[in-house]
């Protein structure tokens, strides 16, 4: 059972019935949106042979499902960074002008695409430019600007967003989630089952919510050092400080879209904490609140000291309060 983005499976379906079906498409949107799960769909989309494809049900549906489809590639990633090796790119090139093994189609999802280098993805262009009439290329990545602008005129986009809350609640709890925790899940995550999920299972994210809504709680209440004391527990674990920038910045958002009186949805995984931001916040602050924290992403993104940056952006937020 897939849920969300009907409108992205419809079009897909519409151009897989009709005669011009692009063999180059590129999913993006957030982690958790469900980008590989597409990927995987639409290629059973174009190997199923049942007349209700994708049946989900057909040996071919069933070995896409596990990974084993001799005809779908999931390319392997390589390297610290996660990209593709020069290597793997020509392997696949090398591979992509090779008749299937069992149905009229092949396919190669290229996942998480942010990292792939240049030398890559230009490998990779002379094959996209002119791919053999079976041979299909499905990429993922957060941001399209990820890939070059050569590739990316290639590729047909289709940006991925969020259920609805009740869409992600049922798909959490037909994975067998008690409802409490569902519920707990979505007041963080909304509509991003990927992230929800992750809330369930993993012990540091719950935790970084926990840091995120303790330090939104510090800045309100002018708590400079025990807004210090939350920062310090992140430690100097990189990928755990760029998060909870990211989740705070999330948080003053709302806090300002609040403030603002638009009626949006949340964004961030605090939304009492918004609204009494919302109550508190003038608008110079909002807009001096999102610099600092812009600006400390990108030092976190950059090799600077995360500490370093967690104290600057600490002595920032307080500044003037
Ligand atoms: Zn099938």
């Amino acid at each position: 059972m897939l849920y969300g983005n009907q409108n992205v499976r419809a079009a897909l379906s519409r151009m897989a019935e009709g005669k011009r079906l692009a063999q180059c498409i590129l999913f993006y949107g957030d982690t958790g949106l469900g980008k590989k799960t597409l990927a995987g769909w639409f290629a059973s989309r174009l190997l199923c042979t049942e007349p209700d494809a994708p049946c989900g049900s057909c040996k071919n549906c069933r070995t896409i499902q596990q990974r084993v489809h001799p005809d779908v590639t999931w390319v392997p990633h390589s390297g610290k960074l996660g990209g593709f090796s020069v290597e793997t790119v020509r392997a696949i090139c090398a591979d992509a002008v090779i008749a299937p093994n069992s149905g009229a189609r092949k396919v190669y999802i290229f996942d998480d695409c942010d990292k792939m280098d240049v030398r890559a993805q230009n490998i990779l262009l002379k094959i996209i430019e002119e791919p053999p009439a079976f041979a299909y290329f499905i990429f993922t990545a957060a941001a399209r600007q990820a890939l070059l602008p050569t590739i990316l005129s290639r590729l047909v986009p289709f940006g991925l967003s969020q259920c609805t809350e009740e869409e992600t609640m049922q798909a959490l709890a037909a994975q067998g989630f008690s409802p409490e925790d569902v519920q707990e899940a979505v007041g963080c995550f909304h509509g991003n089952i990927g992230q929800c999920r992750g809330y369930l299972e993993d012990e540091t994210v719950r935790r970084l919510v926990a840091l995120t809504k303790e330090a939104v709680h510090c800045i309100i209440s002018k708590r400079e050092y025990d807004l210090l004391g939350v920062f310090y527990r992140i430690g100097s674990d990189r990928a755990q400080a760029a998060r909870l920038i990211e989740m705070l910045g999330q948080v003053f958002r709302d806090g300002m879209a609040l403030r603002l009186g638009q009626d949006l949805p949340c964004t961030g995984c605090d939304r009492e904490g918004a609204l009494a931001l919302a109550g508190k916040l003038s608008l110079a602050d909002g807009q001096r609140y999102h610099q600092c924290i812009g600006k400390a992403y990108a030092a976190v993104s950059a090799n600077v000291n995360v500490q370093l940056i967690l104290s600057a952006l600490c002595a920032e937020l307080m500044a003037g309060r």
